[in-house]
C-alpha cells in the first residue's frame, strides 16, 4: 500500500459488473436511447425507492428541466429555489424562462420552511389556487426543494405549505439517492418520491454513476411517460415520426444504463461504506476545537453521499483557498462548498428572500474525501492531515 498516495474528494468505484454490462451492451449493437439495460435500470430504481414509475435520462439537470416542462411552468411564473448548492438546480428555471427568488436554507442547508412559508404569506396572495407575487402579478408556480449533500429537507413543513399555497414540489434528489426517512409522517419514504416530481443524478461525483446520467420521477406514474416521451424527442409512433410537442434529446442511452445496472447493483454496498466512513470521521473530529462535522437529519437514514466539516470562524481565520490549497499538498483532496447561486454572474441582482444562513454556511464548509473506495486508514489520515492543517491556521498557535 502507497502510504502517501493523494487521497481524492470523490471518485467513482467500478469494482461490480460494470464492464461485462457494457461489453454486453456493446456486443448487442444496442449503444443508444434503446435497449433492455435502460428498462433494466428504471424497473430497479423504481424496485429500490418503492416508486412506481422511474425516467432514466441523459443528466440530472435534465431530469429537472423535464419536471418543469411537465410541470407546465413558463415564463410567466416564479419559481422558489435554494442559494446554497449546484447551479444546475437553478439553470432549468432559466431554461423555461421562469423567474427565481432565492430562499434561504435552515441549519440542515436545506431550504428553510419557516422563510418558505413568510414568503408565501408575506409576499404573496391566494387568488382562488393561484399564489400571486405582490410585487410582480406573476404565479408563484413551483419550489424546487435540494436534499442538500444527502441530507433530506424538512418534507413534512414544506409539503404542507407547498399544498396550503398551491405550489408543485420539485425534488432534487441528485445528490440523496438512498436518503430515507424512518420517523414521522414519511418513514419508510424515498428522498424524491415525496413531492410532485424528483430528479436523481448519476454524474461521475455521484454516490452511483453511469458516467452523465439521470432519472426523473412523479407522484403521478402518467407524468413519468409523458416525461419518458418527452426525452425522445416526443416520437408518437416509432415507425412513421409523428410528434405532437417539442421533445428533447434526453434519453439515457442503453451503455450509460449497463453501467448503471451494475452501480444499482452496489448501491446498498456503497451506502454503508459511507456511513462507515462518516462514523469513522466523526469519531476522529469529536474532540477537535477547530472543526466538527455536521450531522444528518434526526429521523432519517441519510445516504451520506457528502461529508460537511463546519470551521470554527472564530478560530480559524484563514481563508477556504488557503486551507484547500495546504490541503492539496499535503494529499488531501477537499473542497469549498459552493458559491452563492444568486452571486453567479447569470443570477446577480435576482430577487433574494432574507439570505443569513447561506452566507454564513458558505464561508465555513469544508467537504472532506468520501468516495465508496476510501479505506480506514485513508479515513484515519485525512483526518489527522486536516486537523494539523486546521491547528496550523488556528487561533491557538498564536496565542
Ligand atoms: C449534480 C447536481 C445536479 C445536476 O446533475 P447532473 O447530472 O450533473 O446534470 C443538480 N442539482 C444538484 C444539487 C446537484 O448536486
Amino acid at each position: 500500500m502507497e502510504a502517501n498516495r493523494f487521497i481524492p474528494l470523490s471518485v467513482p468505484n467500478f469494482a461490480g459488473n460494470e464492464r461485462k454490462y457494457a461489453d454486453e451492451a456493446v456486443d448487442a449493437g444496442w449503444v443508444s436511447t434503446g435497449g433492455a439495460f435502460i428498462t433494466r435500470m428504471e424497473g430497479q430504481l423504481a424496485a429500490f425507492l418503492h416508486a412506481e414509475n422511474v425516467a432514466c435520462c441523459q443528466s440530472g439537470t435534465a431530469a429537472l428541466h423535464l419536471a418543469l416542462v411537465d410541470a407546465g411552468v413558463g415564463a410567466d411564473d416564479i419559481v422558489l429555489v435554494p442559494p446554497l448548492t449546484f447551479i444546475a438546480a437553478v439553470n432549468p428555471v432559466r431554461y423555461q424562462h421562469a423567474q427565481p427568488v432565492f430562499i434561504d436554507c435552515d441549519a440542515s442547508f436545506c431550504m428553510d420552511p419557516e422563510k418558505l412559508r413568510r414568503f408565501c404569506a408575506e409576499e404573496c396572495e391566494l387568488q382562488g389556487e393561484r399564489l400571486v407575487d405582490k410585487a410582480t402579478g406573476k404565479t408563484v408556480k413551483a419550489v424546487v426543494v435540494v436534499h442538500v449533500f444527502g441530507n433530506l429537507a424538512d418534507m413534512e413543513s414544506i409539503l404542507d405549505i407547498a399544498e396550503a399555497y398551491h405550489l408543485t414540489v420539485i425534488e432534487d434528489a441528485t445528490e440523496a439517492l438512498g436518503s430515507h426517512y424512518t420517523a414521522g409522517r414519511f418513514a419508510g419514504r424515498y428522498a424524491g418520491t415525496l413531492g410532485d416530481y424528483g430528479a436523481y443524478s448519476f454524474n461521475g461525483n455521484k454516490i452511483i454513476t453511469t458516467g452523465g446520467g439521470g432519472a426523473v420521477t412523479a407522484r403521478d406514474p402518467q407524468r413519468v411517460d409523458h416525461m419518458r416521451y418527452l426525452s425522445t424527442q416526443a416520437k408518437d409512433d416509432p415507425h412513421y415520426y409523428i410528434h405532437h410537442e417539442v421533445g428533447y434529446n434526453y434519453r439515457m442511452t442503453n451503455l450509460q444504463a449497463a453501467v448503471g445496472v451494475a452501480q444499482m447493483e452496489e448501491l446498498p454496498a456503497f451506502l454503508l461504506r459511507k456511513k462507515e466512513n462518516y462514523e469513522r470521521y466523526a469519531a476522529l473530529f469529536v474532540d477537535s476545537e477547530d472543526a466538527k462535522l455536521l450531522p444528518y437529519r434526526a429521523g432519517t437514514e441519510p445516504n451520506r453521499w457528502f461529508y460537511a466539516l463546519a470551521i470554527d470562524r472564530t478560530r480559524v481565520q484563514a481563508t477556504m483557498r488557503e486551507i484547500i490549497t495546504t490541503l492539496e499538498q499535503r494529499g488531501v483532496g477537499t473542497r469549498a462548498i459552493w458559491g452563492l447561486i444568486n452571486e453567479q454572474r447569470p443570477y446577480a441582482g435576482e430577487r433574494t428572500y432574507h439570505l443569513t444562513q447561506a452566507p454564513a454556511y458558505a464561508a465555513s464548509i469544508l467537504n472532506i474525501p468520501c468516495s465508496t473506495s476510501l479505506a480506514a486508514e485513508e479515513v484515519e489520515r485525512a483526518a489527522a492531515t486536516i486537523r494539523m492543517v486546521l491547528r496550523d491556521f488556528s487561533v491557538s498557535r498564536l496565542q
